[in-house]
């Protein structure tokens, strides 16, 4: 048995910045390729750090912001041609995520939106976006077959909508079984996320540990339950000091409060949770030249008394035991 955590990308928000690949990450079971997020140059990374797009079994979404999703129609449509083996196409990539909110969240004074884009569905889920993606390059998958060998499109993709019960204050969540299989057994409880209602986090329990993914939260007790006791927790960080300094007003930086946890909370949430590490990512500010990855590390060590490692590149791996 073998797990490896392989992180491919570890920046936060959408803007691409140099030097710090978009948010996404992967964990290797036994062979499997799983993947959480794909951000901003995920298929890249992904065959950057010797992974095999044959192995791809699934991709775990965390909620429907582009820095997650931006780049899931690449991870599925690069590799097609390789999805097949001596008996046909290979097993469909598996795509879990966020079902369809219940209701549009509404805006407010300070912050809404001017126009609503399809109006018809303006809250897609991932079985939606995963349509939507096949509807959007159904060009390509139908003319590429003309002109070169490809397994066939129907094959490739199948999408499951997790229905986890938004996250309140008040309740308790009981996670929600994605995935649960002789190799690994995969659990996942809404977060905090702002308006991105729902957003997940996700728990991987292997036979050679566990190992979990904050998604995008402000701190919260559903998600340090389900961290509780794992090996390695991979959590997202927001120096919100940083992001006043460089000119964020009071307004922006209250919505921030609600939509990420901040660098000198991350340390009490591990320690809470009791892992024995915290591996930061998704960091906000994402420049690598904004923060340096000692004072990352230094600052969310504080209150664990666990490891913490940072990672600037986005190519670091670990192992949960
Ligand atoms: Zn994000």
């Amino acid at each position: 048995m073998a797990t490896e955590l392989v992180l491919l990308g570890t920046a936060g928000a959408p803007m691409p910045v140099a030097g710090r690949g978009g948010i996404s990450s992967a964990l290797i079971v036994d062979e499997r390729v799983l993947l959480i997020d794909c951000g901003r140059g995920s298929p890249s990374a992904f065959a950057e750090a010797g992974l095999d797009f044959t192995r791809l079994e699934a991709v775990f979404v965390t909620h429907l912001h582009a820095d997650h999703v931006g780049d899931l129609p690449g991870m599925l449509l690069y590799p097609w041609g390789v999805r097949t083996g001596q008996g046909g196409p290979l097993a469909p990539i598996r795509v879990y995520g966020p079902s369809r909110p219940p209701a549009l969240p509404a805006g407010d004074a300070v912050f809404r939106r001017e126009t609503t884009i399809c109006p018809e569905l303006p809250a897609p889920g991932t079985a939606d976006l995963v349509g939507h993606i096949l509807a959007g390059y159904a060009y390509h998958l139908n003319v590429m077959p003309l002109d070169a060998r490809m397994p066939d499109a129907g094959a490739l993709v199948r999408a499951t909508d997790i229905t986890a019960p938004a996250w309140t204050q008040d309740r308790t969540q009981v996670p929600v079984v994605v995935v649960d299989d002789a190799g690994v057994r995969v659990t996942a409880v809404a977060v905090m996320h702002g308006r991105a209602v729902p957003a997940l986090a996700y728990r991987f329990d292997t036979a050679d540990g566990s190992v979990v993914f904050s998604g995008d939260t402000s701190v919260n007790a559903d998600l340090i339950a389900l961290a509780a006791g794992a090996d390695i927790l991979v959590h997202q960080v927001a120096d919100l000091d940083y992001l006043r300094r460089h000119g964020m007003d009071d307004a922006g930086l209250a919505r921030m409060a609600e939509l990420h946890t901040d660098v000198t909370q991350v340390g009490g949430v591990a320690e809470r949770a009791a892992v024995r590490e915290l591996i930061l990512s998704h960091y906000l500010p994402a420049e690598p030249d904004a923060i340096t990855d000692a004072q990352w590390a230094d600052r969310a060590g504080q209150g664990f008394n666990g490891r913490t490692k940072t990672d600037v590149t986005g190519k670091l791996r670990a192992k949960p035991a």
